[in-house]
């Protein structure tokens, strides 16, 4: 079976990579010059689904839970197990006990522990919540080695033009943010983020900074590098970061840690969450091409679920003559 797969973020390429694990013909094409240039390249990389379900419904730890293992077998090396930190400043504690009350998987820490985890916020906050299982990865680095990964499985890419549909069996189209308007129901939630760069702090794992309104994560990329995001904003503007936005991730940067007021600013950036009402992904089939799309917040996440529901529904359409064992 030959398999169009329309769109090079995180949906796109990870469709593929499972299609090829299945022995499918696959080709790849991208309307941008290379991979990654859509919500994928602005992403934290968190593999967090039990902290996600303080605001999300519990399919995301359900398809979630093993996206790590996912990562790690595709991309070996790029997944970090290090846990996520959730804090508040004393005037939000409260957050804290709300944050528990709303997620599992959780262990309680003090000033000590806390201490001990991430030296450079001893002294800062009396208590965390610490979810050990989690993991992160950074999303470039991450898209970069599977699509390397794919090329040297000599899959074909086309970047740029538009291929003849009619030469494939089956188009899966992982376009995201481009359906909103065609794909019923699918809007955009505008993330905004930024990096920065200071050797004053080292963090080795992402910490989340719970706020009432504004509340915000680091994620630790090495080379004194810190990805802050994100907002979370009902919008399909993908133009550059509002002044208030930068304004708001800062000062919270600035509160998880001072250092962080004499860091550079070294990028910033704007990408479209596509989402759907449930802000679930979905596989849907529309006029004879399958759909993966709504990831929202959660592409590094649940992509890989949503990779193995694509290749069971066409290894179910699959000749028994074509089929052969990953
Ligand atoms: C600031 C921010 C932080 C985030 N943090 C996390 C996180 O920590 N963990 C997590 O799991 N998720 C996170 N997400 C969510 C995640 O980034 C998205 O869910 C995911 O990127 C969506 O992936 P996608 O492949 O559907 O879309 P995209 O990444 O937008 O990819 C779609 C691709 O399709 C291409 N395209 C469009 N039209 C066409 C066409 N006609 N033909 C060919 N190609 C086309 C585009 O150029 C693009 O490359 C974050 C998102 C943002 C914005």
């Amino acid at each position: 079976m030959r398999v169009l797969v329309k769109g090079a973020g995180v949906a796109g390429l990870t469709v593929a990579w499972q299609l090829y694990r299945h022995g499918f013909d696959v080709t790849i094409t991208e309307r941008a010059e290379k991979v990654g240039l859509g919500a994928s390249g602005f992403a934290g990389g968190m593999l967090a689904p039990w902290c996600e379900r303080e605001s999300a419904e519990e399919p995301v730890l359900a398809l979630g839970r093993s996206a790590a293992d996912w990562w790690e077998a595709a991309v070996p090396g790029h997944v970090k197990r290090r846990g996520t930190l959730v804090v508040a400043a004393g005037r939000d504690a409260a957050e804290l006990d709300r944050f528990a009350r709303r997620t599992s998987g959780w262990e309680w820490l003090d000033g000590a522990a806390i201490a001990e985890l991430e030296p450079d916020l001893a002294g800062r906050f009396p208590k965390a919540l610490f979810f050990r299982q989690e993991a992160h990865l950074d999303p470039q680095r991450a898209l970069s080695a599977l699509t390397a990964g794919l090329e040297e499985a000599r899959m074909r890419f086309l970047f740029g033009a538009g291929p003849d549909v009619a030469r494939y069996d089956r188009v899966i189209d992982c376009t995201g943010a481009a359906r909103i308007g065609q794909l019923p129901d699918l809007r955009g939630v505008r993330g905004e983020m930024l990096y920065v760069e200071t050797p004053e702090i080292n963090l080795s794992r992402p910490v989340r900074l719970l706020h009432p309104r504004h509340p915000i994560y680091i994620v630790p990329r090495g080379r004194n590098r810190f990805m802050v995001g994100a907002t979370m904003i009902e919008s399909t503007d993908d133009g550059g970061i509002t002044a208030r936005s930068l304004m708001e991730l800062l000062n919270a940067a600035y509160t998880l840690h001072p250092a962080f007021g004499e860091a550079r600013l070294t990028d910033t950036g704007a990408g479209i969450r596509p989402a759907f009402p449930d802000n679930l992904p979905r596989v849907s089939e529309h006029d004879g091409t399958l759909h993966v799309n709504g990831l929202y917040r959660h592409g590094f996440l649940l992509a890989p679920a949503m990779a193995a529901e694509v290749a069971r529904r066409l290894l179910a359409e699959q000749a028994p003559s074509e089929r052969r064992a990953s």
